[in-house]
């Protein structure tokens, strides 16, 4: 039975004490962003542009005070250069609040900004040589947010066959007629990612040696990317490094930039070893036998009790009660797992408790997958290899894709 290592709280008797105290700390970090979102600011700030080299790879990382939807694409003619279009944000480099330009790193040679249009920004690298996107991700640290894009360097022919303007750009504008405005793109599902673990935390340890906390990065690391290319989503991952995420901060990022999904990947430990199989857990699921029962577990905030919780916890209960936020958590855990049992077996008979940490966040729809067990030699061995982590995660990807294709409004209503 995986208990504290995987951020378990006991769900009777004097766990309820501890959940209650929990819920007070979390508190905190749920009322403040509902304060801040109050504010009347327009514009995202782009905080900063940087660069660094990782071998041949320039690894450039845009900054900004809140969470944005970029554009991202390569132009070949007259020269190579990768742009990044923003809708409108406020310049807060080097140069005026309107234009400007710095040194660039490695494959880039220089990065200019400007107001391209009344409603979008854009952000071009110039590039001493042909370089493709690689990779791009969303990030968040220190308050601040981080688009990062990693640049590797290509051949001629190849950047010139994949340059040009996103097919949405142009696609979106009749022939002939020159629209008013840049069309806006198109929102983005936030989908946050959570590699459970990390840093001083290593989760459960196979006897391998391999540690949970590395198969869930590189679990979440594949995830982020699948989402990428499919198109639509907005990958946002609780740590992209072996460091230590306290769970509140985990939550309150979600909470923070209205993730419509959170999902937290585990790798189980068992008792007995010869148990294996991915499992899926989410707040409604009562302790009972099988993974594919999920019953809802009635009156839940009604039990917790706690003489020193404050006032305000109480209508946040409330609050959570009356959302919708753990069925739809239900439907994503019903639609991952015929994906799962795709790729592998899925826990049969397990016994146990919901009441994760991470699934208390009150609006935003969040499971756990629990990958396999690292107890589980069988299970250990395929986790630590990326085919199997990738079988894994575009399972999770088709359940992600019906989750929000069955039903968008329900998925996006009050964001
Ligand atoms: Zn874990």
């Amino acid at each position: 039975v995986a208990t504290l290592a995987h951020s378990f709280l006991p769900w009777s008797g004097r766990g309820l004490v501890r959940l209650a105290a929990t819920v007070a700390c979390l508190t905190v970090g749920l009322l403040a962003p509902v304060l801040g979102s109050a504010r009347a600011d327009p514009d995202i700030r782009v905080i900063s542009v940087s660069f660094t080299l990782e071998g041949a790879t320039t690894v450039a990382a845009i900054e900004t005070d809140r969470p944005i939807a970029a554009k991202v694409f390569t132009l070949a003619q007259l020269s190579p250069r990768v742009v990044v279009d923003f809708p409108r944000v406020a310049w807060r480099l080097a140069g005026t609040a309107e234009q400007g330009e710095g040194p660039g790193v490695g494959v880039v040679r220089r990065y200019r900004f400007a107001q391209n249009a009344p409603e979008k920004s854009r952000l071009v690298f110039d590039l001493t040589a042909p370089a493709r996107v690689a990779d791009r991700r969303s990030e968040f640290s220190g308050g601040k947010w981080r688009l990062v894009l990693r640049l590797e360097p290509t051949d001629a022919a190849s950047f010139s066959r994949e340059a040009g303007f996103p097919p949405a750009v142009t696609a979106a504008q009749p022939a002939g007629a020159v629209p008013a405005t840049a069309p806006t793109a198109p929102a983005r599902r936030i989908v946050v990612i959570d590699a459970g673990h990390g840093g001083k935390d290593p989760g459960a340890v196979a006897a391998s040696g391999v540690e949970e906390k590395s198969i869930t990065l590189a679990a979440a690391q594949a995830l982020a990317t699948i989402l990428e290319a499919r198109g639509g989503y907005q990958p946002v991952l609780t740590r992209s490094t072996d460091v230590f995420a306290p769970l509140e901060e985990r939550i309150g990022k979600a909470r923070d930039i209205k993730a419509h999904l959170f999902i937290s990947l585990h790798a189980d430990a068992g008792a007995r070893p010869e148990v294996n199989g991915a499992s899926v857990y989410t707040l409604s699921e009562a302790a009972t036998g099988r993974a594919q029962l999920i019953r809802q577990a009635e009156n839940w905030t009604l039990e917790i009790e706690g003489a020193d919780r404050p006032a305000d916890v109480e209508g946040v209960l409330v609050d959570l009660a009356q959302r919708e936020t753990k069925n739809q958590s239900a439907r994503l855990a019903q639609l991952m797992i015929p994906e799962l049992a795709k790729v592998g077996p899925v826990l049969a008979n397990t016994h146990r408790r919901a009441g994760f940490f991470v699934l208390l966040a009150p609006d935003v729809p969040a499971v756990i997958l629990e990958m396999g067990f690292m107890t589980n030699e069988k299970d250990a061995e395929k986790l630590a290899t990326p085919g199997h982590r990738g079988a894994l995660m575009r399972a999770v990807a088709d359940a992600i894709d019906a989750y929000f294709a069955r039903d968008a409004t329900i998925a996006i209503a009050g964001r």
